[in-house]
């Protein structure tokens, strides 16, 4: 069986792709494809935009889309930036702008009040009206200073709950055991294991 897992974003991919690796499935990303509709995420929750990305490359590709939208939502500043943490603070900035952005914000915010949550919506589109949605989130603090080099985005100012360690001081195998993207991967992944056998059980 093939999926395309719809993002760009080689982070995003890679760590999709190691998530996957134990289902007999041949994975591709929208690096392998010519031709593909560029997808306005303007949803107001992420399985909104999760549902239109999926939709859109299933029907450009013909094969079983994964798309995910993810996103920091902030206590301090209402879920913010939430849907939109792609591009806050502006679409010219670097990851690292937009975490001393961020950390400027909540410059105020006392230690107790820093919470936030991961959110990742994924969603499955395929041939015969297929189409799942399974969520995952992970809890954590906004620290004051970025720390650790691995990962993206927002990783180097989230202090998962669990651990001293922010996501990018994490391996990548820690942080895809109790990321957002993680916990709604191992959901995805028992779907498709399902999906899979019914599929070549017919
Ligand atoms: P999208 O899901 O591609 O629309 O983008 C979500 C945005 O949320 C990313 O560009 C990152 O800024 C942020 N984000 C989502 N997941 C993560 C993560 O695991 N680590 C750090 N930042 C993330």
């Amino acid at each position: 069986m093939e999926i395309v897992v719809a993002s760009h974003n080689p982070g995003k991919v890679a760590e999709l792709k190691k998530l996957l690796e134990d289902l007999p499935v041949k994975i591709y990303s929208l690096d392998d494809f010519e031709v593909i509709p560029e997808v306005i995420e303007d949803g107001e929750t992420f399985q909104e935009n999760a549902l239109k990305k999926a939709r859109a490359v299933f029907a450009a590709t013909g094969k079983i889309t994964l798309a995910d939208d993810s996103g920091l939502e902030v206590d301090a500043l209402q879920g913010a930036p939430g849907v939109r943490s792609a591009r806050f603070g502006g679409e010219g900035l670097t990851d690292h702008e937009r975490n001393l952005k961020l950390l400027e914000m909540l410059e105020e915010v006392k230690d107790e009040e820093r919470g936030a949550t991961f959110q990742c919506c994924l969603a499955i589109v395929g041939p015969r009206n297929l189409e799942k949605v399974v969520n995952g989130a992970c809890r954590g603090s906004i620290i004051r200073q970025p720390r650790g080099g691995s990962g993206f985005g927002y990783d180097p100012i989230f202090l998962p709950g669990e651990y001293g360690h922010t996501f990018a001081e994490l391996s990548p195998e820690i942080k895809n055991k109790i990321s957002h993207r993680g916990r709604a991967l191992e959901k995805a992944a028992l779907f498709l294991d399902g999906y899979i056998y019914s599929e070549t059980h017919k």
